[in-house]
């Protein structure tokens, strides 16, 4: 039996997110740049080696994988390494597959993902009008994403709608979601931006709305009710007692989730990040490549988890609250 990994904090790690790319087909302002310098092909993980990669977590003991990006659905193949993860689903070893994505594969992709396993999705979705979209994503269209919802919930997949929270911009659609995802039977969680990508540089969009100003106006129409429910993650839920809906809140810039934190991120290139607010990384692809068989790579993700911080509050808020994280979100997968 191979031991778990429990880190110094005797946090079990059991939830990996990985990122299998860094393109996207949007450009979403609060993210990329709109000319964004993407990373050589050889300097990802084939999808292969993210089957090794996520194979030996999930044998150490992970049990939860959400795939994410970039975005994930433009990975050229990609639903082969989906297909190659169901074994570990079928096995037992692995819960829960998902993904986060974009939206805009998924009517081609949908009913495949479910085949897979997969049962449920989250979809960023920050607006329902077609020419606030279109701004904020720069590339995307929202006809492409609606249909990619319709075709997700025909296939049966259960959708969370994740919406970043944008001074200015989607304020005066808190409602008009929130009713929107209840008509869909949807959960919906918002997300406080963080300053990375260009959104230093657009007057129009992307100013901070502190999720506590959201919550606050959610309170002045619905009744909330503080749902114990925790992820091991920065998510706080509450239900609209009115609509019987989860809604969620992620404030990734106010940490005060890490006693409970269960996760660690891989990014495209196969580096291993312990912390989210931290730059503290293993370089998990070097210890891949240099053998064939697994037990270097079982070791150096065990190396990794032993360097797990405790957390990172007081260090990000003095340093970072106010600057740029150096890495792209779409880098590290959000
Ligand atoms: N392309 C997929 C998508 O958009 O869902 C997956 C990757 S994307 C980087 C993951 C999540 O990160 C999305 O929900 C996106 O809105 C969020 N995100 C990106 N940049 C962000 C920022 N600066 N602040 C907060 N959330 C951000
Ligand atoms: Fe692409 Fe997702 Fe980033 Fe938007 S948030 S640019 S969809 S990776």
């Amino acid at each position: 039996m191979t031991a778990p990994l429990i880190d110094p904090f005797h946090r079990a790690v059991s939830y990996l997110r990985v990122s299998v790319t860094d393109r996207c087909d949007f450009r979403c302002v609060y993210c990329m740049a709109e000319n964004m310098t993407f990373l050589p092909k050889k300097e990802l993980l084939t999808l292969e080696e993210l089957d090794r990669m996520c194979s030996t977590f999930i044998r150490l003991g992970v049990e939860k994988l959400r795939i994410t990006g970039g975005e994930p659905l433009v990975r050229r193949d990609i639903m082969t390494f989906f297909r190659a993860m169901k074994r570990h689903l079928d096995s037992g070893a692995l819960k829960e597959l998902t993904l986060t994505t974009n939206g805009s594969q998924l009517e081609r992709f949908a009913e495949e993902l479910y085949a897979c396993g997969v049962r449920r999705v989250n979809i960023s979705l920050d607006t329902i009008d077609e020419k606030k979209f279109a701004d904020i994503t720069r590339w995307g269209r929202l006809e492409q994403v609606m249909r990619g919802v319709d075709a997700a919930q025909a296939a049966g997949l259960r959708i969370k709608i994740n919406a970043v929270a944008l001074k200015g911009f989607n304020e005066d659609e808190l409602f008009t979601l929130a009713e929107w995802c209840a008509d869909r039977d949807m959960d919906m969680t918002w997300i406080e931006v963080m300053p990375m990508g260009d959104l230093g540089n657009e007057d129009r969009i992307g100013q901070y709305w502190s999720l506590d100003e959201l919550r606050g106006r959610l309170a002045e129409r619905y009744t909330l009710t503080d749902l114990a429910e925790r992820t091991g993650g920065p998510a706080r839920y509450v239900r609209l007692e009115e609509t019987g809906q989860k809604i969620g809140f992620i404030t990734p810039m106010t940490h005060n989730f890490c006693e409970s934190c269960n996760r660690v991120r891989l990014t495209c290139t196969g580096q291993l990040f312990m912390c989210l607010g931290q730059e503290d990384m293993a370089d998990l692809r070097g210890a891949l490549r240099s053998s064939e068989g697994d037990s270097v790579l079982e070791a150096a993700i065990r190396a990794a988890i032993a360097l797990k911080p405790k957390g990172h509050d007081f260090d990000y808020s003095r340093q970072k609250v106010d600057g740029q994280m150096s890495r792209h979100m779409s880098h590290t997968g959000g």
